[in-house]
């Protein structure tokens, strides 16, 4: 999609804090990071939303799960605890259609969530 912004970061014509990469997928340091950690994790390949994931990417899916975990590892969560988020359409949040979990951590959260 030349015209989406995660797709450009997958593609490195915009420069992120990229903290994992591999060849399904990217997870970087939000510009606008809501909690001390906060991470996206995103796969390469353009999908708009979470309801354009097909049955067939589930391993996709897995692997962006498998690839927070190992993130929240990484920042020191793991005992700690996190939340990861997806926000699926404007109404939940979305604001990148360019389908993304967040990894937060680092302080306490509420639920039920805003
Ligand atoms: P959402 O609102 O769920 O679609 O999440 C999009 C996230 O992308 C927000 O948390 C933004 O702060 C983040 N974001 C937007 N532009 C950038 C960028 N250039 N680099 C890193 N994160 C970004
Ligand atoms: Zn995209």
């Amino acid at each position: 999609m030349a015209d989406c912004l995660f797709c450009k970061i997958a593609r490195k014509e915009i420069p992120a804090d990229v903290l994992y990469e591999d060849r399904l997928v990217l997870a970087f340091s939000d510009i606008n990071p809501q909690a001390p950690v906060h991470v996206l994790i995103i796969p390469k390949a353009h999908h708009e939303t979470l309801n354009d994931v097909s049955a067939e990417e589930q391993q996709l899916l897995g692997h962006m799960v498998l690839v927070a975990t190992k993130m929240a590892g990484e920042k020191g969560l793991k005992e700690k605890g996190y939340r990861l988020v997806a926000n699926c359409l404007a109404s939940a949040g979305q604001s990148v259609f360019h389908v993304h979990f967040h990894l937060l951590g680092g302080r306490t959260f509420t639920w039920p969530p805003g």
